[in-house]
């Protein structure tokens, strides 16, 4: 018998939760206050890379397993989601992150260039192929494939779990930062990410440079040029001179781009845990999967199969 399951939250860990239940064969609901493009899951850049896990050992398998769903994804362009070269700097002087983003990577999916090419100032730099989730085309493509597999969508602003947790066998907490006040969670912090847009155009690689700090994302809609990382900062406007010094970084590494004119900027809050929550509420029929950080995208369908082996094994205990 089909078990009935509410989401709160639409963003990108409540919809790759809903894609994956959905899968499984559980009837789905999915509950939120504003859906794409509305949320942060829009304001993500969004590559695939592994940014800001290094507690969650756990991350390995949430991150390989997501990247292997977006290789099956860009099977079909429409999508939005294409394989992409990124380049990621290392500054002289700069320390590798620990534990080594490479665990992190499939293997066989980056190289490393060699000394004599590297630019001025820079000790190492590594070439990966990463998925590019262009957000714009690929969370309302999901939302229609959710639709047409008879997921229901519901807006609404929750202040508690506690109807959901009556009316449907199971629910999963996907409300990223909303999860502050409805689990009282204060180890759950914004931290805003601002960004300048400019016209797309030039063929460019991904660019990672964190010392810099600069990331260049050449998306079909636009060039993403970030960024900052400001804990505890909620302001969702964007301040002109920061942006202007984000894109100077950028025309220093990529003078072309100074051709491209600016067409926008925004900011976004990343719901930065140390820990991601993926686990189930003891004594309760709630299964959070929040706390996301920077890597919301590169985490989403590796966390949402953990909370489906989550739901397989709470749904028999209440059969039984
Ligand atoms: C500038 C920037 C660049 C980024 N770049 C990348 C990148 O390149 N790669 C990457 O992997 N990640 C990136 N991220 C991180 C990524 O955007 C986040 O980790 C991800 O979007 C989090 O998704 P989410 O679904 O958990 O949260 P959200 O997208 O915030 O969705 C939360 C959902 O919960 C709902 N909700 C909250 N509270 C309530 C409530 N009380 N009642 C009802 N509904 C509620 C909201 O309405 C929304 O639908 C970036 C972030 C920023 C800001």
């Amino acid at each position: 018998m089909i078990q009935k399951i509410a989401i709160a939250g639409a963003g990108i860990s409540g919809m790759s939760t809903a894609y994956v239940l959905q899968k499984k064969g559980y009837e789905v609901t999915v509950f939120a206050r504003a859906f794409s493009p509305l949320i942060t899951s829009n304001k993500a850049a969004a590559f695939w890379f592994p940014y800001h896990i290094r507690n969650d050992k756990r991350g390995v398998d949430w991150c390989t397993t997501s990247y292997r769903y977006y290789q099956d994804f860009m099977k079909d362009p429409s999508t939005g989601i294409s394989m992409h070269q990124l380049l990621k700097v290392l500054r002289q002087g700069e320390e590798e992150e620990e534990p080594i983003w490479k665990e992190f990577m499939p293997a066989g999916s980056f190289g490393e260039v060699e000394p004599p090419e590297l630019p001025s100032g820079v000790a190492r730099m590594y070439d990966v192929q990463v998925p590019l989730i262009e957000t714009q085309l690929f969370l309302p493509w999901l939302h229609d494939r959710l639709r047409e597999a008879g997921v229901q969508f519901i807006q609404t602003n929750l202040d508690g779990f506690e109807q959901l947790s009556e009316d449907f066998d199971l629910v999963i907490n996907c409300t990223a930062l909303g999860s502050r006040e409805l689990c009282g969670d204060e180890t759950l912090v914004p931290v805003r990410g601002q960004v300048g847009l400019l016209a797309p155009g030039p063929k460019l690689p991904i660019y990672l440079d964190n010392e810099m700090p600069l990331y260049v994302v050449p998306r079909k809609d636009a060039i993403i040029v970030g960024g900052t990382y400001e804990p505890h900062e909620l302001n969702e406007q964007t301040e002109p001179p920061t942006i202007e010094r984000i894109l100077n970084n950028a025309y220093q590494v990529f003078p072309e781009l100074k051709q491209q004119s600016v067409i926008g900027s925004w900011a976004g809050l990343r719901p930065y845990r140390p820990d991601i929550r993926l686990e189930r509420e003891q004594g309760t029929n709630i299964i959070h999967n929040y706390g996301h950080g920077g890597s919301g995208f590169t985490l989403a369908f590796g966390c949402a199969e953990g909370v489906g082996k989550l739901v397989d094994e709470g749904l028999l205990k209440r059969v039984v």
